[in-house]
């Protein structure tokens, strides 16, 4: 048990690779508390759900008490929600540049200042910022998305460094996961994604659970070395 009677929290943890860390994280021994705009689309043990919108800074402070209050202790956060609006940049609309920037960037803010602080108390912790492949290489169509996922690694850098200070524990990391099979990929066409597969050296996509069991070596005292740095897990993907 890798986890054992940690606290863990994972924003956008209803599907996808937040319902894979929490499954995993779970297993590992780990409480887990799985935040979301909607209710989780699966169940699991030790699995509890909280509304959470990570856009809107009020309601990331409640729940970080209400959890505080509740369980004693955060002692992982994984800032995993994230959005995809695509469209070339002379298309992109205000409204779609804004709104990534808000969950993707803003909502990864609104968390970890509320969680790093109280880890910083608690002297220890582990923070994962998901980041992507796309955020390193840049990509046709998602300047947006591309520009919080660059920002996600400087974030990562920087909470590294101010929350190690006075002596804290507290570590931060970033994975920037390749193409992995979520429904985020819904809308990326078939041959696209046999293209992306080529692109790597494994020559496949990556699954959800390949990501979650690089997420648990960071949460777990594993990693009690490992901090600033940002973790590819993406096949050998060369852009
Ligand atoms: P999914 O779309 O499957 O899941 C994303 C989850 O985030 C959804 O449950 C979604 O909820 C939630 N979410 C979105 N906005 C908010 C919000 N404002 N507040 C709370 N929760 C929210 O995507 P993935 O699991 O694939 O992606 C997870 C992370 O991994 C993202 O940051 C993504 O950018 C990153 N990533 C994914 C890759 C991939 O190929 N899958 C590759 C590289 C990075 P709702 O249903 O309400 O939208």
């Amino acid at each position: 048990m890798r986890l054992k009677n940690k606290v863990a929290l994972i924003t956008g943890g209803a599907r996808g690779l937040g319902q894979a860390m929490a499954e995993l994280f779970s297993d590992e021994g780990a409480k887990v508390i799985a935040l979301d705009r909607e209710a989780l689309t699966y169940q699991k043990e030790n699995v509890l759900f909280m509304e959470c919108d990570v856009t809107h800074a009020p309601s990331c402070q409640d729940v970080v008490e209400k959890i505080v209050k509740e369980f004693g202790s955060i002692d992982v956060l994984v800032n995993n929600a994230g959005i995809t609006r695509d469209a070339l940049t002379h298309k992109m609309t205000d409204e779609a540049w804004q709104s990534v920037i808000d969950v993707n960037l803003t909502g990864v803010f609104n968390l970890t200042r509320y969680v790093g602080e109280w880890m910083m108390e608690q002297g220890k912790g582990s923070i994962i910022n998901i980041s992507s492949v796309v955020g390193t290489y840049g990509n046709i169509g998602q300047i947006n998305y591309a520009a919080t996922k660059g920002g996600v690694v400087s974030m990562t850098k920087t909470w590294a460094k101010e929350y190690a200070r006075k002596g804290a524990a507290v570590r931060v990391n970033a994975i920037a996961p390749g193409y992995t099979m979520t429904d985020i990929l819904k809308t990326v066409p078939q041959e696209l994604l046999d293209r992306f597969a080529k692109m790597t050296m494994l020559g496949r996509l990556g699954e959800p659970k390949e990501i979650a069991y690089a997420a648990l070596f960071l949460a777990s005292d594993e990693a009690s070395y490992v901090t600033g740095q940002v973790l590819g897990v993406d096949g050998g993907m060369r852009l």
